[in-house]
């Protein structure tokens, strides 16, 4: 199966015609909950398309914990390794959206920053089988390279999403660890000290990151496209045609995409595009998880 170690939270989302200011009120027309956090999105993504995917992590022992676990269940995602924290609450995010479009956010790790190597012993058996790991950075990094080395010894892939941005950095023993990562622009920056805008700028900041120890490195564009590098493959997609509106969990359904494409055994390129025609989707449409398209719609796209 393709398992997600990672991050689990509810979106609270609450539209109103303008942000409130500091110590002021204001009243909203209307609010939505949704599933979020990179963990739980990339994993909705790849079931969302038909993937086997099984989700590790921590939700509180709450009522958000029941909503999470419900909606990755309607994703097609399976919990059984998800455990209720009883000393932290559920993470969330909460996100004021006015009707310019702009948004504020506060996130609350709560039981997602308490994830940790227990989490990997209880599950260890379904990571030795695992045949792709999805990890991102909003879970401790210790944990997570416990799992990678865990899925590793039973012979799988481990891609890293190394988001969101690390701001020193990531050290260096994280690079022999994993054997992908997909940065966009701005963690592409804090990684190797080069923000990319164009393909050329994307092959010189793979190759650093090649470098330092990756076998492969996608450097991911938003809607300037994704540029690959891995053994023996190399090249840029082109940005897919699509009408953005919202490009909140875009990079989410890109991984999402990818792991499903490469555990279905495409080669690295034809898996690029693949996963590039899901994240193109997933602007068109609002929410997090929520944006996750289907096979039917990305190979629609694909043509
Ligand atoms: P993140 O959400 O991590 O910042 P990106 O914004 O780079 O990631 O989006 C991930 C991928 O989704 C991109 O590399 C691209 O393939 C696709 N994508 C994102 N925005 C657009 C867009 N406006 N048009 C077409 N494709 C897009």
């Amino acid at each position: 199966p393709i398992t997600v170690f990672g991050s689990v939270n509810i979106d609270v989302c609450a539209y109103s015609d303008r942000l409130p200011r500091p110590g002021e009120t204001v009243h909203g027309g209307s609010y939505a909950m949704g599933l979020g956090g990179k963990g739980a999105n990339q994993a909705a993504a790849a079931a969302r398309l038909g993937g086997q995917v099984e989700m590790v992590g921590r939700t509180g022992n709450d009522a958000f914990g029941e909503m999470a676990r419900s909606r990755l269940a309607g994703f097609g995602v399976r919990t059984g390794h998800l455990s209720a924290d009883p000393d932290h609450p559920t993470g969330i995010a909460v996100i004021g959206v006015e009707s310019s479009g702009e948004n504020c956010i506060t996130v609350v790790g709560g039981a997602n920053m308490a994830v940790s190597t227990d989490d990997v012993v209880r599950a260890g058996p379904l990571f030795a089988a695992s045949a792709i790991l999805l990890l991102q950075l909003e879970t401790p990094l210790s944990a997570g390279l416990a799992a990678a080395a865990a899925v590793r010894a039973g012979g799988g892939r481990v891609i890293l999403d190394p988001a969101p941005a690390p701001r020193h950095g990531l050290p260096a023993d994280v690079f022999r660890a994993v054997d992908a990562m997909t940065p966009n622009e701005t963690e592409t920056e804090t990684l190797v000290g080069l923000r990319p805008t164009c393909p050329e700028d994307a092959a010189a900041a793979a190759d650093r990151l090649l470098e330092r120890g990756l076998s492969i490195a996608i450097v991911k564009m938003g809607a300037r496209g994704v540029y690959y590098r891995g053994p023996g493959q190399q090249g840029f997609i082109s940005p897919f045609p699509v009408t953005a509106i919202d490009t909140v969990a875009a990079g989410d359904c890109f991984n999402g995409g990818l792991a499903f494409a490469l555990a279905r055994g495409e080669d690295l390129a034809s898996a690029v595009r693949f996963a590039a025609a899901c994240g193109a989707l997933a602007t068109t449409r609002a929410g997090a998880a929520d944006s996750a398209p289907t096979l039917a719609e990305a190979a629609a796209l694909l043509g």
